[in-house]
């Protein structure tokens, strides 16, 4: 397959690179539809009936907007910095991800399109999408590995309860990694009727930037209520809660720290901590490799577990606007209790990661100091995986 470079070195941003990141290397067929979608999207981003759509959606279906909530009990016991939660926990469906899945169905449709695919991992984006498929009468198709078929059964079972049609990935490592190449497949044979729904800040340009965009309503509303915040904390898996969470404060004087998933001292997917810069899954980023092979990762919290990370964080981690740390899965873990303890809220595996590191962080700051955690989904669907662990005290 020929892999050709079309962008050109434009300014941050406005073409799909970020810096030196980003792009779009992909095999020759899957130019025309990303064309079509750059040329679609340049038009949906000037039309003020898409973007009041859009929000209207995320009020009456969705729930937004979601609270900024003081967490007493935890800042009483850090001592140091008020730590306040931005709940996309209390989204429907239990997460941050309705709020990609909305806006770009509502992109489909307007693109003339009846069907939309996508790939998922544990399950949690695959869901996000069979949602939105019935909300908006959408042919819905999930690509998902066979051996997270074989973990996420309960995930499965809402998809098709929503009334997606899921095809099984046997191929190669059978997982997340696999599942976003058959999706590729599927949307090249298909783009005149087919939008491909990605889920997260992660692929080829346009990708990285209509998922951001379509997340960035997470920190609007927090600009909204919080004048000047001291630092904003987020889990970084692709990176699209983070993100979404940053990008309204890129020019504040705010810290912005991403917290990537350290694994189990073996394996993790701490992929801006450890990784490389590289060309896969059609975007130039950083990724777990080793001798020029894609590694596989493990993290407790699946919604973390990818070799990749969206070219945006990439550069922002480059050029020092983002601070990059990992935690393990044992310390996600006590994060997890503790908040379900102190607060009465239950997090995902996911944003524990990011829990954990802003608790540390507080307790070295000053009591007039704020910071605030992406509490990016709520942990019901953790329950099993934490009794697992053998960690149910
Ligand atoms: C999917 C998921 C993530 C990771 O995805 P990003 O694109 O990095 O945001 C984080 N938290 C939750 C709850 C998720 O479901």
């Amino acid at each position: 397959m020929v892999v050709k470079e079309i962008n050109k070195y434009t300014k941050y941003g406005t073409s799909g690179k970020f810096g030196k990141f980003g792009g779009y290397y992909v095999p020759e067929p899957l130019i025309q539809p990303l064309r079509e979608l750059i040329r679609e999207y340049e038009k949906v981003k000037k039309n003020r009936e898409f973007w009041r759509l859009y929000k209207s959606c995320l009020k009456e279906y969705a729930g937004r907007p979601t609270p900024l909530t003081l967490a007493r009990n935890l800042t009483k016991i850090s001592g140091g910095a008020e730590i306040y939660l931005k709940r996309e926990d209390l989204l429907h469906g239990g997460a941050h991800k309705i709020n990609n899945a909305i806006g770009q169905a509502l992109l489909a449709l307007k693109m003339g399109k009846n069907r939309i695919i996508a790939e998922t991992g544990a399950g949690q984006h695959g869901t996000a999408v069979a949602m939105v498929g019935a909300l908006f009468g959408l042919k819905t198709e999930i690509y998902m590995g066979a051996k997270d078929v074989e973990r996420q059964n309960t995930n499965v079972f809402r998809m098709k309860l929503l009334g997606a049609k899921i095809h099984v990935v046997r191929e190669s490592s059978m997982t997340l990694k696999e599942a976003i190449n058959q999706a590729l497949k599927d949307w090249v044979a298909s783009f005149e009727t087919t939008h491909y729904l990605i889920g997260s800040v992660v692929g080829p340009h346009p990708y990285p930037t209509i998922v951001r965009d379509f997340q960035s309503i997470i920190g609007q509303e927090v600009k909204k209520k919080m004048a000047h915040p001291d630092v904003l904390v987020a889990c970084v898996g692709g990176g699209s809660n983070a993100i979404g969470f940053f990008h309204p404060f890129l020019d504040e004087s705010v810290r912005l720290i991403g917290v990537e998933a350290g694994g189990d001292g073996k394996k993790g997917a701490a992929t801006l901590c450890e990784g490389e810069k590289g060309v896969f899954h059609g975007m130039y980023s950083y990724f777990l490799q080793h001798d020029g092979q894609i590694c596989e990762t493990h993290s407790i919290a699946a919604g973390l577990d990818y070799p990749g990370v969206g070219p945006e964080l990439a550069f922002l981690k480059e050029c020092g606007r983002m601070e990059v740390v990992s935690v393990c899965d044992k310390d996600a873990l006590k994060a997890f209790h503790l908040l379900s303890r102190l607060e009465g809220i239950i997090p995902a595996l996911e944003s524990s990661h990011a829990l954990y590191y802003a608790l540390k962080l507080a307790k070295s700051m000053g009591n007039n100091e704020k910071v605030v955690i992406c509490l990016s989904g709520r942990g019901d669907k953790d329950l099993e995986m934490v009794i697992g662990s053998g960690n149910m005290k």
